[in-house]
């Protein structure tokens, strides 16, 4: 209204002045400028203002059926979540309301899915925002912005005639750092303190009923009187989805994709083992980008493959090494493919001499099944796939090279974890009393078995190791299937 009569009263006094003959153009000119910064202030508020700081609103559609794997995860949520469905009972029943519900894991594994999930099964206004969008130079912008939010998520839930609004903080370790641990920064301290003092000011008898998630990869870092109870009461773990967790997620991103018959999503579940859900959606992602490249209208087994070595790996890189490396990297390559085959019938993937990334070839594994637990065997084994590189560079060409070094850093890792864990000869031991040189001649040890073993293993196929090694040259690639038939080969033929 005021507006109206601000802009009225001046129109009407321009026109007045020009019928006197009083040049305008000067005055105009300021008027324009002056509404310009009136708008830019009013869309997006002075840098390290707070003006009209209110985070995002975003209008979701997306249920937890969209939302891949994390079965606990979402049990969890939706069991906190019918506090907030059942509200009024809640409040009859004189129990607090739930305020704040944190998400923890990994990056990538759908924390802000699961937090827009929850705003379409409560029916509630979703309003998303980031810590770091909190922290600015200049003292109290932080905690203004924090009250800002929380009157808008009160103000626009009313306007959309909704009883309840979600506002989610991502990186909420931004803001909710501990206390004084950023020094000489109060801003932080004052920030925080300000989302302590509006999340304590939730009522259940309160129109709109506000629930804060908060999502972080990093929990450790929170502050304690963020977790205090009546705070961030639930916390809910989000973690990296297992065998079948993978399988979902890949089936959602799949939904409208054209694959194949031979497409075994299984099996690419299988093979992912340590993917997030970000991950995997790149996999879909590629692969249907792979077929198009080949103008293929379906998306096939092989494109999924590739995309899965594009998402570990990175790009393929026109980097090309000279013949002689190229035979070097091929026997280490077809080295660490037998071995690994030999110990573990069925566990190569294929073997590669392209470039990616940082690799100058590989060998990829099939991982047997999600495991948490290893074996001083299984770990013993491991080890010898990461020194069949080097042996099998040794055994042909009578050399190494410093294509292993990432190779022995983690043959040493494993067999440090053989120490530590207890299954070396020295039993259970104490860490810190274990001498240094003690430590060291253990871990020699141990590698110095798994490289006798190898040898032997290696040895016994050195035919297969040239023959493979000498088609990858000429192929670039070779499948597990292929290289278990001509070990099978050689296995008929010393029993003959
Ligand atoms: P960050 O910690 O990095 O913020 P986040 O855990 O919040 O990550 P999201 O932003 O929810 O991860 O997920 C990123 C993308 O990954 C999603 O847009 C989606 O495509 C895919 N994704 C991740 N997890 C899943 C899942 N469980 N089901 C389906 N898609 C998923």
């Amino acid at each position: 209204m005021i507006k109206e009569l601000f802009l009225g009263t001046s129109i009407a006094a321009l026109i007045f002045l020009v019928i006197l003959g009083y040049n305008v153009l000067p005055l105009l000119l300021m008027g324009g400028l002056g509404f310009f910064l009136y708008i830019l202030i009013d869309k997006k508020g002075l840098p390290g203002s707070s003006a009209n700081f209110s985070g995002y609103v975003q209008q979701v559609n997306f249920t937890f059926d969209d939302v891949g794997g994390q079965a606990s995860a979402k049990q969890e949520l939706k069991e906190a979540l019918d506090f907030v469905i059942h509200a009024r009972q809640i409040a009859e029943m004189g129990i607090r309301p739930l305020k704040g519900i944190l998400l923890t894991g990994p990056p990538g594994t759908g924390k802000t899915l699961l937090a827009k999930a929850a705003a379409a099964y409560t029916h509630s206004l979703f309003l998303a925002t980031s810590g770091s969008e909190f922290i600015e130079v200049y003292a109290g912008v932080g905690a203004q912005r924090v009250r800002q939010l929380f009157k808008t998520a009160k103000e626009r839930a009313v306007r959309e005639k909704k009883n309840g609004a979600i506002i989610f903080i991502d990186e909420i370790d931004v803001l909710g750092n501990r206390r004084g641990s950023n020094t000489g920064h109060l801003e932080y301290d004052q920030t925080l303190n300000q989302l302590l003092v509006e999340m304590d000011g939730l009522r259940s008898d309160d129109r709109v009923k506000i629930l804060v998630i908060g999502a972080t990869n990093r929990d450790d870092m929170l502050d304690p009187a963020l977790l205090r109870p009546g705070r961030f009461d639930r916390l809910v773990r989000v973690d990296l989805p297992d065998k079948a967790g993978r399988y979902q997620i890949l089936k959602l991103h799949c939904r409208n994709k054209p694959l194949a018959d031979d497409v075994d999503l299984d099996k690419i579940a299988q093979e992912t083992f340590g993917f997030s859900g970000a991950h995997l959606e790149s996999v879909t992602n590629e692969a249907a980008i792979l077929a198009l490249r080949e103008e293929s209208p379906y998306i096939h087994q092989r494109h999924f493959k590739e995309a899965v070595d594009k998402v570990m790996m990175g790009e393929k890189l026109d980097r090309k090494p000279s013949k002689d490396e190229l035979y070097r990297i091929a026997v280490h390559e077809t080295g660490h493919a037998i071995v690994s085959e030999v110990l573990r019938p069925g566990s190569v993937s294929h073997i590669t001499v392209t470039t990616r990334g940082k690799a100058l070839g590989y060998m990829r594994q099939i991982p047997e099944d999600d495991l948490y637990l290893y074996t001083r065997d299984y770990l013993e084994k491991q080890i010898q796939v990461f020194l069949a590189g080097a042996g099998a560079e040794n055994i042909l060409l009578g050399s190494q090279s410093t294509g292993s070094s990432s190779d022995f850093q983690q043959a040493v890792q494993l067999a440090r974890q053989i120490v530590t864990a207890g299954l070396s000869p020295l039993g259970v031991i104490w860490e810190e009393g274990l001498s240094k040189d003690v430590l060291h001649d253990t871990i020699q040890e141990i590698i110095r078995r798994q490289e006798k073993a190898v040898e032997e293993i290696l040895t016994a196929r050195l035919e297969v190791l040239q023959e493979v090694a000498q088609v990858l040259l000429e192929e670039e690639y070779i499948g597990g299937n292929a290289l278990r038939q001509r070990l099978d080969q050689e296995n008929r033929q010393v029993l003959n």
